[in-house]
């Protein structure tokens, strides 16, 4: 080849050109930093069309200032979610201790998919999975796992396992014309729905378990269920137990629900249902475990420790579960993707194995070198580990007290605020979380006394259709009418996820995550509800 231009690339792409790579790494810090100059949401506008039209490459070989600017407008143009006015989801900031894992693993590129791919980092990701498990079964004795991108691939796991155990063989034979089906409470995450259709099951058999008023799941419900599928003779795969919906916080009764699936699978001598437990955003909550509430080293207030003590239970619960999913990236403050599904007893990874017919025995030393024998991907990034490890050493357990009983503190304030306003009704009072649902009515209207009405079913549905009509009207006139300098940004669900009578609730939704938001964000939301 006559063309000199490899050298160049090799010089220039190849090569760890440090001077160059800290100046541009430094220009982009230098336009991170803008934090607080731009209000949530107030950078720049897109423009699709033009990127679909016209995708424009270069032709020629450049430099990596012409990388910088390809990606630039589109950098600054997405929101750092730094600022503590975003309250409407469990979305970012991602933490900078876990920047400092996510840079190394770009810097090192290892592939986890066979530990001759990824050497140590293969090693990290086994001791960042048991450091997670340690927290969430708190003591176990085999748990293991792997990292993938997101909690609907960690709960896509747990169902798979689940078919496995009710109809064995179907990674190889299919589902054979056999009726299965899966189970979740009415305030499960959709991605359920995705995993029910993904793995053959069908969506129409994924069944929703109806909740009570704290957005758990019903046992007698669930009872019901079980009852008429097994007399139907149908297959329950899964049960996937939600600790921590994303709306309200609910958390459903683990340990129940654990006798109650298995005494049904005695009854019907049946193989019992994986229970899955979708901790994506929940699991957050077993960093206080070991908080002593009698010596309350952080002065928790009155009215909040009691909702640390039912965590606590909450959380021990969790050794009941066969897996769980763990969403590092939403409440561990770390970068995309950092998803983790572990299972409580190894041996059940066993039902994944790609060729188990020439694989008769399944050693943990196979398990450690090559997970790709067991996980859906190939190649798969180490993100994921090094986020959590350089997050949980640097901050700290202690410090994830801190940042947890912060969100806690606040999410419980916004809650009393909004019960002393006739017009407003929180939710979701009673769950152990870090979010708030609640309902606006106009001035004058008895919000407490309509959602009892409701409860009740004696609101008639010309009622219904105007106080939800109302609720939505009050949402839409804050936005219209918001100062995005002092204002924080709010969201609005259509479904709680309790739906007494079989109706769907709206309500307005404020996740407390960012933990810079105080008290003075809160106060600017109760008078901009009083200003209404
Ligand atoms: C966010 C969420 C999911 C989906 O997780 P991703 O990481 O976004 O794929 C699943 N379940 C619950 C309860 C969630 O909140």
């Amino acid at each position: 080849m006559q063309d000199k231009t490899l050298q160049t690339i090799i010089d220039t792409f190849f090569t760890c050109n440090r001077a160059e790579l800290m100046e541009i790494f430094n220009e982009l810090l230098n336009a991170l930093q803008t934090d607080g100059v731009h209000h949530p949401g107030g950078l720049m506008s897109r423009n699709y069309e033009t990127a679909q039209a016209n995708p424009e490459i270069h032709t020629l070989t450049g430099n990596l200032r012409d990388a910088r600017d390809a990606i630039f407008p589109f950098y600054w143009g997405t929101d750092e979610w730094y600022s503590k006015l975003h309250l409407e989801n469990v979305k970012g900031p991602a933490n900078y201790a876990s920047l400092i894992g996510s840079l190394a693993c770009l810097l090192k590129n290892p592939n986890l998919c066979i530990d001759t791919y990824s050497q140590r980092s293969n090693e990290l990701e086994v001791k960042a999975i048991t450091a997670l498990a340690n927290l969430v079964f708190y003591h176990t004795d085999s748990p293991w796992g792997i990292f993938n991108m997101g909690g609907t691939i960690s709960n896509l796991y747990g169902g798979k396992i689940g078919i496995e155990k009710v109809l064995p063989q179907a990674m190889s034979k299919g589902l054979q014309g056999e009726k299965l089906a899966g189970l979740v409470s009415e305030a499960a995450h959709y991605s359920n729905k995705t995993l029910a259709g993904w793995l053959g099951i069908g969506t129409n058999n994924l069944h929703a378990i109806a909740t009570d008023s704290s957005f758990v799941m019903r046992l007698d419900k669930l009872e019901e269920k079980l009852d008429e599928l097994y007399r139907h003779e149908v297959r329950v795969a899964f049960v996937i137990a939600t600790f921590g919906s994303t709306d309200a916080f609910g958390i459903d009764d683990i340990a129940a629900i654990r006798n109650l699936i298995d005494a049904k699978a005695e009854q019907y001598q049946v193989p019992a249902p994986q229970l899955h437990v979708d901790a994506a955003v929940g699991w957050i909550l077993c960093m206080l475990n070991e908080y002593d509430l009698g010596l309350n080293p952080f002065g928790i207030e009155d009215d909040v420790l009691p909702v640390f003590e039912r965590i606590q239970s909450h959380a021990k619960a969790l050794q009941c579960a066969d897996s769980v999913t763990v969403d590092f990236h939403k409440m561990g403050w770390g970068h995309y993707p950092a998803s983790a599904f572990i299972v409580n007893r190894r041996d059940d990874l066993r039902l994944l194995l790609r060729t188990l017919d020439q694989m008769p025995y399944f050693s943990e030393a196979e398990f450690r070198h090559d997970p790709a024998l067991f996980t859906l991907e190939c190649s798969r990034p180490a993100i994921g580990p090094y986020s959590v490890m350089a997050s949980l050493n640097g901050i700290g357990l202690r410090g994830y007290q801190v940042l947890l009983a912060h969100s806690l503190e606040m999410a419980a304030q916004l809650k009393k605020d909004l019960t002393a306003l006739d017009y407003c009704k929180v939710l979701n009072a009673n769950t152990t979380g870090t979010t708030v649902l609640w309902w606006v009515l106009p001035k004058g209207r008895n919000a407490q006394e309509i959602y009892a009405r409701l409860e009740k079913g004696e609101l008639t549905s010309e009622e219904r259709q105007r106080y939800f009509h109302e609720i939505k009207h009050l949402f839409d006139k804050r936005v219209h009418d918001l100062n995005p300098q002092i204002d924080a940004r709010l969201s609005f669900t259509t479904a709680v996820g309790y739906s007494p009578h079989g109706i769907n609730i709206p309500a307005w939704k404020a996740v407390f995550f960012n933990p810079k938001t105080d008290r003075e964000v809160i106060g600017q939301v109760i008078r901009s509800i009083e200003d209404l």
